[in-house]
């Protein structure tokens, strides 16, 4: 293999690295992956990863920080985070510091200060502070030897989430030729993954596709009725849980917190509108738990490292596969069960479809076509959720996987093929022009004045579909739309013609199957809530109450502490002593010297 870069410590040594895992992180293990990463980077190698969100990835770069002699760098796009990513690594006891368009010019220069004198191993950037000249100028007399990019995926076009600042990251590899690039991602597709590697030159990276598959994160999906109401109703079945809920609009995300905050449950709002300040504070009470829930529209959450959100609530169809599986993410990142529940309702797809239809440019148009087209597909087929959110990451899974409401049953289906029929066959004896209302007229046999006066009430499929209600009709119409059985000839208004998939439907070769949602979720009990005694939930209620004070008292967020998963443990392990304090997982040396005394004094107090 060729070296790049200048590696210091002996890259075989994984005793070392596996050491420096014990020692900095306090973890024994490392997590698929990692060590793989990790050792690339200490032999100077370039690394591609996609690890899906809480898989671990700042570790792979945090980690070898410690043992490269040289800076290492962290290319960040989330400004508004890069003090809480600091925060966290120097609890972690890694001599980290950040430089963006927050610090002052005074501030600025005292970090560089301190990279030049060689007190700072780990630095975070923007891109746009990489883009600068006289930066990178600065940087080259540095001895640099990392640049980590988080959120790789942010180059591409291709990707959900395209930021043009990323674009010129292109320059590092030719200024920087002997330093070794780490590009970091949770969500690229194959696609976005050849473009992150092409657009960073990155040379026979170590290329790493994790495991996307978040086995703690239950999916499901319910037709929209009145959604506050559902909303309100599932965060009741949650008592005391965290949670994200995204809603399309600034205005749906107002809507939604009123009615939260008017039933006396805290929740705060995140939008555009919003002041940046105002922003910045309901995130940061988000984080450190003093408020319950956001209610955010999407530019809410990327890259927050909440590791105790139980539950995402989308109450609006995302735009993307892509945007819904990281969004849904951001639940379970501590590895204990979480829920993500989606309320999807046909008018969604007007909604969305209105919107593409305003859009400029054609091939930006087709993208989100064909991305609604397969978030429709993932929300009524009755297919199991995993194995299609997958299957969007070129990753198998054989299905029945126990963690979604299809393959748990909670998805009745029902073959609908019949009704299928009688309205496509209206469709076609009315020449295919007309839309949902007028065709819906004719089946339940409607004798509106449209209908009379084009003798519509004179065809054979005049009133055949009685049985059903005008409201049934519709949602089947819709239903075709959504499997793509029938589409609209052009723009919103026009009327539905029947599609290949279509006929194959109308002829009889295939059937039409239609899933039946049960209005509520049925509410799962808590099978990490469940496992502790109640004497230890006790313990966990005080040891996180001193957690809360701890972090107020240094002005960090709780979770930079311990996480609520190591507090458990904690809890039910009741260590009484340095050495048994180090076996609690997430405990390492740095933060057992640091908060160690005070929880286990929280614990003897606590009593037998
Ligand atoms: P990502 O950036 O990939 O979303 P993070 O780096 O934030 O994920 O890690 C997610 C969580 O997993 C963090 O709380 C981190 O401390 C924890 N973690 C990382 N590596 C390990 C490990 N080897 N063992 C146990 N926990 C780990
Ligand atoms: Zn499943």
């Amino acid at each position: 293999m060729v070296r790049y870069g200048m590696p210091t410590t002996d890259p075989d040594n994984s005793q070392g690295t596996q050491e420096t895992l014990r020692r900095a992180f306090g973890f024994d293990e490392f997590r698929p992956h990692q060590r793989e990463i990790v050792e690339a980077i200490l032999a100077g190698r370039d690394v591609f990863a996609a690890m899906p969100t809480g898989g671990g990835k700042s570790l792979c770069y945090q980690l070898p920080s410690l043992r490269l002699s040289g800076l290492s760098v962290v290319v960040s796009p989330l400004i508004a985070l890069m003090q809480d990513q600091v925060d966290g690594a120097l609890a972690n006891g890694l001599d980290a510091a950040f430089l963006n368009s927050s610090l002052d010019p005074v501030a600025a220069r005292e970090v560089w200060h301190r990279v030049a004198s060689g007190g700072v191993r780990l630095l975070y950037v923007s891109p746009e502070r990489l883009a600068m000249d006289a930066f990178r100028e600065h940087l080259r007399g540095t001895a640099v030897s990392l640049f980590a990019i988080d959120e790789a995926h942010c180059i591409s076009e291709w990707g959900h989430e395209f930021r043009p600042d990323y674009r010129s990251l292109s320059i590092l590899r030719a200024e920087f030729p002997g330093t070794p690039i780490a590009a970091f991602t949770a969500t690229a597709t194959p696609m976005v993954q050849d473009d992150v590697i092409r657009l960073l030159r990155l040379r026979s990276p170590l290329a790493i596709r994790g495991d996307f598959d978040r086995r703690e994160i239950f999916y499901r999906v319910r037709r929209k009725e009145r959604v506050n109401d559902q909303i309100l109703a599932f965060v009741r079945s949650h008592p005391g849980q965290p949670g994200i809920v995204y809603r399309a609009t600034r205005r749906a995300s107002e809507e939604t917190t009123a009615k939260l905050v008017s039933n006396g449950i805290s929740a705060a709002v995140y939008h555009a509108g919003l002041t940046d300040r105002e922003r910045r504070e309901n995130q940061a009470r988000f984080v450190r738990d003093e408020i319950r829930i956001i209610v955010a529209t999407i530019a809410f959450g990327m890259g927050i490292d909440k590791s105790n959100v139980r539950w995402i609530i989308h109450g609006d169809l995302p735009r993307s596969i892509e945007a819904y599986y990281q969004e849904t993410g951001r639940a379970g990142r501590d590895g204990d069960p979480a829920e993500a529940m989606l309320f999807y309702g046909p008018q969604d797809i007007m909604t969305i479809r209105y919107h593409i239809d305003r859009m400029e440019s054609g091939t930006e148009s087709e993208r989100a076509m064909r991305n609604l087209q397969e978030m429709i597909r993932y929300a009524d087929s009755g297919v199991c959720r995993r194995v299609q959110l997958l299957a969007h990451f070129a990753q198998e899974h054989a299905g029945d996987c126990g963690g979604c409401d299809v393959c748990e049953g909670e998805v009745a289906m029902s073959d609908q093929t019949i009704p299928a029929q009688m309205a496509m066959s209206a469709m076609v004896r009315t020449g295919e022009r007309f839309g949902a209302h007028h065709i819906v007229d004719i089946v339940t046999g409607e004798t509106s004045e449209r209908v009379r006066r084009l003798g519509h009430d004179r065809l054979p499929t005049f009133g055949v579909g009685s049985e059903h209600d005008r409201r049934w009709w519709v949602r089947l119409v819709q239903d075709l739309e959504g499997a793509g059985l029938v589409r609209r000839r052009d723009g919103a208004k026009s009327g539905l013609v029947i599609t290949n998939a279509g006929k194959t439907v109308l002829t009889g070769t295939e059937r039409f199957r239609t899933a039946d949602r049960p209005e509520q979720p049925a509410p799962r009990v808590k099978a990490t809530e469940s496992a502790l005694d109640p004497q230890a939930q006790r313990l966990f209620e005080r040891l996180r109450t001193l957690r809360t004070k701890l972090a107020r008292e240094r002005g960090v967020p709780p979770y930079v502490i311990f996480s609520d998963r190591t507090l458990r443990i904690m809890a039910s392990a009741r260590p009484h002593d340095g050495t048994t304090l180090l076996d609690v997982p997430g405990v390492g040396e740095h933060k057992a010297r640091a908060y160690g005394a005070d929880f286990l004094e929280e614990i003897r107090s606590s009593g037998s």
